[in-house]
């Protein structure tokens, strides 16, 4: 292939317990999904879920620094559930989602609240305020294996050692099933495919210096640092 300069290199996942990495197709990520989350933000809980996307080259494998984002004065967390698919298709049955499911992760959807509150009171896309560089913090991927898809199991944040986002899994909205009926209504879902389930609530500002923390129980941990940028 004689490309006009050398293609991006493929984002993959390393998967836990082996060698083997998991190669991204498309980061999806479910809007309020967490009644209490839905409050904080001024949204009526009741309110369908909705989708936005982050571009895959956002993911930050492992964690680790990351830089702070340019405009932006409010930089938030939401630590999140997330779900690998391993297959995908177009209007999957709730009773069939879960076996397109691969793996789970704990990740982090790092928001430029400002730019989002701006873009909702504007009826402008969120786009600029979630799909910034390293806006997706995202640990190993914990393989599905008999049985092992969470019913619930707490989901945690930490920032500087003080916690900041305590929940369960059990409080979502929309199961890990609905949601990936529903977004498969949309578009088709293929293998390498992410969904970020939506956070609980305790999003909060973070700032240079900061250190976030979190885990799920049963699908690991993931920390990062927010370093200035030039710093990194
Ligand atoms: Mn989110």
């Amino acid at each position: 292939m004689n490309y006009v300069f050398p293609p991006a290199v493929q984002v993959v996942l390393p998967v836990a317990g082996g060698d083997a990495v998991f190669p991204v197709r498309r980061v999806y990520c479910v809007g309020q999904n967490y009644a209490a989350h839905s409050v904080e933000m001024g949204v009526d809980a009741r309110e369908e879920p909705f989708f936005f996307s982050k571009p895959a080259d956002a993911l930050v494998p492992g964690g680790g620094d990351i830089v702070y984002p340019p405009m932006t004065s409010n930089l938030q967390h939401e630590v999140e559930l997330v779900v690998a698919l391993g297959k995908g298709g177009a209007n999957i049955a709730v009773e069939q989602a879960l076996s397109c499911v691969y793996a789970y992760a704990i990740g982090f959807d790092l928001t430029r609240r400002d730019l989002q509150a701006r873009a909702k009171e504007k009826k402008q896309p969120w786009e600029m305020g979630k799909g910034l560089d390293q806006g997706g913090p995202i640990g190993a991927l914990v393989p599905v294996g008999e049985g092992a898809h969470p019913a619930g199991g707490a989901i945690w944040l930490k920032v500087n050692g003080e916690l900041r986002q305590s929940g369960d899994l059990a409080q979502m909205i929309w199961s890990v099933a609905e949601i990936i009926a529903k977004l498969s209504s949309y578009v088709r879902l293929a293998a390498g495919d992410l969904i970020f389930t939506g956070t609980p609530s305790g999003v909060s500002t973070i700032v240079v210096g900061d250190v976030l923390e979190g885990g799920i129980d049963g699908f690991g941990e993931l920390k990062i640092r927010l370093v200035a940028p030039g710093q990194r």
